[in-house]
This record gives C-alpha cells, sequence and structure tokens, in this order.
C-alpha cells in the first residue's frame, strides 16, 4: 500500500501570458519506510514535484494520495493539518526564526498543533539530542553553524512525529562533511521508520538513498530501486 501515489500530475505556471509546463505527466507510487532521491537538472521539475506530492502545490491535472487521503479533494482546512500532524518539510535554507532559540524552534509546531507545553519543552529536548544538538538548546540560529541550523531544522520537520518527511535540497547550502553527517541523520530517521523523499543533486546523498527517481524535462526518465523493481529481481 503506497503511502504517496500521484497519477497523472501535470503542473502548468502561467508565465507572461504563455504557461511554462513544470511536470508533463508523473506517476508515482512511494510504499511506507522508502528513501527515495529525485535527481535530475536544474529546471526539471523536480521542487515542484516535491511540493505537489507535499500536498503544498495543487496540480493543474492529476490526483495525490496522501497518507490515505486525495491531499487536494480535503479543504484548505484539513490539508493544512494533515501537513501540519503527519508531515515534515526541510528546505535547503532551513527557514528557522532568528528570534527563537534552537528548543523554541522545534517546539512552534507542536505549539501550534496544541501540544501542552511541558510536553513540548521535553520533546524538543529529546529532538535536539536525537540530532546531536542537545548542548545547543538555547542558541538563536544566528549563532549556530549552517550544519547545526539545518540539525534544528530537521528537528522541527520531527516535531509532531511525521510518518513522511519531504526534504529540497538539504544539504544545498552545506559543505561536503557537513552534508554527510547530514545524510547519516538521514539514514538513522529512515532506519527509524520515516519515510523520506528528498530532491537533490548532491550525488552523495544520492547514493546513499535506496531509490532513485530521474527526472528530465518535466517528467520520470528513470525510476531505480523502486519496490517492484526489486520484487522483480528476485
Ligand atoms: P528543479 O527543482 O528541478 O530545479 P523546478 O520544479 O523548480 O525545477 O522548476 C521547474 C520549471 O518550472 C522551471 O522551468 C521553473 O522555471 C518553472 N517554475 C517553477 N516555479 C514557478 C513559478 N512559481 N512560476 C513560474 N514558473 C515556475
Amino acid at each position: 500500500m503506497p503511502i504517496i501515489q500521484a497519477r497523472g500530475i501535470i503542473k502548468e505556471y502561467p508565465y507572461q501570458g504563455d504557461a511554462v509546463h513544470a511536470l508533463r505527466g508523473v506517476d508515482l507510487a512511494i510504499d511506507r519506510g522508502e528513501h527515495v532521491a529525485v535527481v535530475g537538472p536544474s529546471g526539471c521539475g523536480k521542487s515542484t514535484l516535491l511540493n505537489v506530492l507535499a500536498g503544498i502545490e495543487p496540480p493543474t491535472r492529476g490526483t495525490v494520495e496522501l497518507l490515505g487521503d486525495d491531499v487536494y479533494a480535503l479543504d484548505e482546512g484539513r490539508r493544512s493539518a494533515l501537513r501540519l500532524r503527519r508531515v515534515g518539510f526541510i528546505f535547503q535554507r532551513f527557514h528557522l526564526l532568528a528570534v527563537l532559540t534552537a528548543a523554541e524552534n522545534v517546539e512552534l509546531p507542536m505549539a501550534e498543533a496544541g501540544v501542552p507545553a511541558r510536553e513540548r519543552r521535553d520533546r524538543a529536548r529529546e529532538l535536539l539530542d536525537y540530532v546531536g544538538l542537545g548542548h545547543r538548546m538555547g542558541h538563536r540560529p544566528p549563532h549556530l553553524s549552517g550544519g547545526e541550523q539545518q540539525r534544528v531544522a530537521i528537528a522541527r520537520a520531527l516535531a509532531n512525529r511525521p510518518e513522511v518527511v519531504f526534504a529540497d535540497e538539504p544539504t544545498g547550502e552545506l559543505d561536503r562533511r557537513t552534508g554527510d553527517e547530514i545524510i547519516a541523520l538521514f539514514e538513522r530517521l529512515n532506519a527509524d521508520g520515516t519515510t523520506l523523499v528528498i530532491v537533490t543533486h548532491d550525488m552523495h546523498v544520492a547514493q546513499r538513498a535506496r531509490r532513485r527517481v530521474e527526472m528530465a524535462d518535466g517528467i520520470v526518465v528513470r525510476d531505480h530501486g523502486a519496490p517492484a523493481d526489486i520484487a522483480s529481481d528476485r
């Protein structure tokens, strides 16, 4: 049973009286527990696909089932509740709030979900320990390195125990060594049961995913390591 099932996805953006064809017919199914990298040249539609799969950006045509819901048939309130409670996001530029401490940044999605203050604090501590930043709870993002900020962003993405985490170029701003530490963290997260979908043009990130979906010009051109191929190899 796929956790994400996209069918016939077309996405056009209006542009100067014309249309940009960002996605030209994508079908993709991702099972629970997968670790998927979406790769391909710049402009081929990777970020657009990620946003469509994650319930952020409605497609022009096609449907997305996310965690059992036809996500774009939900009203905006239900769709944002699904994103808040069952999905996590990680961005290239971290998107942390500079005025809040690391712990407060991690608490934010829990506050939004109505988790009581005491429990939020305990969970923020637990998550910052998980990402190796237990000693930086009270630091604000401007006083953290890029790698540390990305760890805080990962902890924040995990706050409400998401079943799926989407990441868009999560190592794009990091040097190689720091990027490798983030990849190791993703591997641990996946081993602990979280489904991961990561857009990247970092080959180190892509090679360490178990499945690689290659895109070109708005379509999927190759799909290595999909569960169906693995089954048919046996
Ligand atoms: P990638 O992530 O592979 O670099 P994107 O998904 O960002 O590719 O973009 C795919 C195509 O859609 C590109 O041609 C891009 O310029 C275009 N595009 C993306 N977002 C918008 C937008 N909001 N408005 C118009 N065109 C867009």
